[in-house]
C-alpha cells in the first residue's frame, strides 16, 4: 500500500543581514503590519506575520533587508534565532533550493501595493542622479581623515541641553573615492566595544553638502552631528559615536561606510521646486540641496525652494547664520521657534499654516517635491498640515498624497 503524501508547506523567509543593517529603524516603521521588530543586537523579520508586501525594501538604505532563504515553513527561523545572528545561515544549495521553491507559495505575488501601505516615496524624483550606495562595508570600511570641526550652534547654549550642541565636521576621502548624492547618508563605525565586548554597530549621518564636495572640487563631505547627552525619555545618556563625532580634532581618522540611501534623492531637472521642511540636524539633507542648487543657479536652474525649519530657540538652529543670509529670491525661509523664552512656541507646522496659500501653491505645481527629515515625532504633523492645506485648497489629498509617492515627490526621513 502506498503512504499518504504529506505536503511539505514551503517557505521563502523574510531576513535581514546583521553584517550590512545599520539599525537605522527604518524597516521597522515601514512595515504596515509590525512584522519586523528587534533587540539590542539585531533587527528581524517574524515569519509568521511577513506577508511580503515589500513595503520595507527600497526605503532600507543599505539593501541589508532584501534577503530571502527558502525553508520548509516548519522550519522557519525563528526571531530568537535571529536574534544571535552575526551574520546569515548560508543559503541552501541551488538543487534543493529550486525544488524547494517549485512547490513555495510566496505570499509577495499577492496584489498588496507597497505604496499604498507606507507614508512617504518608494521611489527616487525621475531626474535624480544614480546613486552609487554600499561602495563601503563593515567588511571594508574606508578612513576618513577630519579636515574640519566647528560647533554650530551658540556656545551659551549649555551642552547638556538636547539639541544644544552641534557640530558641522568635515570629512576628507584623499583619492579614494566616495561618490555621493545630496539626500544620501553614510555609515560611521565608532572605536571600542559594547559592554558585552562585541564592535559598536554603524550610526548614520546625512551628508550636508553638495555631491561636488563641501569644498567644491574637493573630495570631501560635511556631517552635522548633534552631541547626544539623553536618551529619548530625557535620562541622562552619552551617545557613543556622537559624542565621539563632536570630539574629533582636525587630522583624526575615522572609519566610514556608504554611501546610503536610493530614494530620498533631489531632483535633477532645473525647474524641479524643493518644498523642505526639517527640525535640528534634519537639516543636513536640506543644507546639501540648497547648497547644490546656489551653485547650479548661476547655470539656469529656476525652481522655487522653500524651507521651513524648526528648533527649540534660535541659539540652538544649526546654520542660523548662513541660512539667513541666502537672497530672498533664492530660498523662502520660514523659521520656527518651540522654546523662545517669553513666546508662545511654534512648530513647522504653525509656520506652515501661515503660509497655507504658497505651500498650497506648490503642492498643485507637478514640478515639486516634498522633502521632511528630522525627528521621529514631526512625521504625522507634517502630513497633518500637508493634508489641511489641500484640502482647504481644493486639492483632495488621499488623491494627492498617492500621487506624490507614486512619482516619488514625497520624502520622509526621520530618527
Ligand atoms: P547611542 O549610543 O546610540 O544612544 C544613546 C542613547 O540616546 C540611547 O538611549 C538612544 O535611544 C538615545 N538616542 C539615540 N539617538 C538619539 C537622538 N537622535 N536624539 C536623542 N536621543 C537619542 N544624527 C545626527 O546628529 N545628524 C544626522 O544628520 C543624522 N542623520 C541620520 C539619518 C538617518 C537616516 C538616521 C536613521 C539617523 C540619523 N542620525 C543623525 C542619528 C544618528 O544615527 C545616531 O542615532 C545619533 O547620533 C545617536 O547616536 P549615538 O551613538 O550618539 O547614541
Amino acid at each position: 500500500m502506498n503512504m499518504p503524501v504529506v505536503p511539505m508547506e514551503v517557505l521563502k523567509q523574510h531576513l535581514i543581514d546583521p553584517e550590512i543593517c545599520i539599525r537605522c529603524n527604518t524597516c521597522e516603521e515601514t512595515c504596515p503590519i509590525d512584522a519586523i521588530t528587534h533587540d539590542e543586537n539585531n533587527y528581524v523579520v517574524k515569519a509568521d506575520v511577513c506577508n511580503g508586501c515589500m513595503a520595507c525594501i527600497s526605503p532600507c538604505p543599505t539593501g541589508a533587508i532584501d534577503n530571502w532563504r527558502t525553508v520548509l515553513k516548519a522550519e522557519a527561523y525563528g526571531i530568537d534565532e535571529q536574534f544571535t545572528w552575526d551574520e546569515l545561515p548560508a543559503s541552501k544549495p541551488l538543487e534543493e533550493a529550486a525544488a524547494l521553491s517549485e512547490q513555495a507559495a510566496f505570499a509577495a505575488e499577492g496584489d498588496a501595493d507597497p505604496h499604498a501601505l507606507v507614508s512617504g516615496a518608494l521611489v527616487p524624483p525621475w531626474s535624480a542622479a544614480k546613486p552609487y550606495v554600499n561602495l563601503y562595508t563593515h567588511k571594508s570600511p574606508l578612513t576618513a581623515t577630519v579636515v574640519g570641526n566647528y560647533r554650530l550652534t551658540d556656545e551659551s547654549a549649555p551642552r547638556s541641553t538636547p539639541a544644544a550642541d552641534i557640530h558641522h565636521i568635515v570629512l576628507d576621502f584623499g583619492a579614494t573615492p566616495f561618490p555621493v548624492l545630496e539626500g544620501q547618508s553614510i555609515g560611521i563605525l565608532p572605536p571600542g566595544t559594547t559592554a558585552d565586548g562585541k564592535p559598536h554597530h554603524a550610526r548614520q549621518y546625512s551628508i550636508a553638502s553638495p555631491r561636488n564636495g563641501e569644498r567644491p572640487g574637493y573630495n570631501n563631505l560635511a556631517l552635522t552631528v548633534k552631541r547626544v547627552t539623553q536618551d529619548h525619555a530625557g535620562n541622562a545618556a552619552d551617545g557613543v559615536c556622537s559624542n565621539y563625532l563632536c570630539d574629533l580634532k582636525k587630522g583624526d581618522t575615522v572609519t566610514v561606510i556608504g554611501p546610503f540611501g536610493a530614494t530620498f534623492l533631489m531632483p535633477n531637472h532645473p525647474n524641479s521646486h524643493l518644498l523642505m521642511i526639517c527640525t535640528g540636524t534634519g537639516s543636513a539633507p536640506m543644507r546639501a540641496m540648497t547648497e547644490y542648487r546656489r551653485r547650479r543657479r548661476m547655470k539656469g536652474a529656476t525652481g522655487k525652494l522653500m524651507l521651513f525649519f524648526g528648533a527649540r530657540t534660535k541659539e540652538e538652529l544649526p546654520y542660523f547664520g548662513p541660512l539667513t543670509n541666502l537672497p530672498k529670491d533664492f530660498i523662502d525661509t520660514n523659521l520656527a521657534f518651540s522654546r523662545t523664552p517669553g513666546q508662545a512656541k511654534r512648530y513647522v507646522q504653525d509656520a506652515m499654516r501661515e503660509r497655507s496659500a504658497d505651500v498650497a501653491q506648490l503642492l498643485k505645481d507637478d514640478q515639486t517635491y516634498i522633502y521632511v527629515c528630522g525627528l521621529r515625532g514631526m512625521e504625522e504633523g507634517v502630513l497633518q498640515v500637508l493634508r489641511e492645506i489641500a484640502e482647504d485648497h481644493g486639492l483632495g489629498w488621499p488623491a494627492l498624497w498617492e500621487r506624490l509617492k507614486r512619482e516619488g515627490r514625497l520624502h520622509l526621513e526621520t530618527y
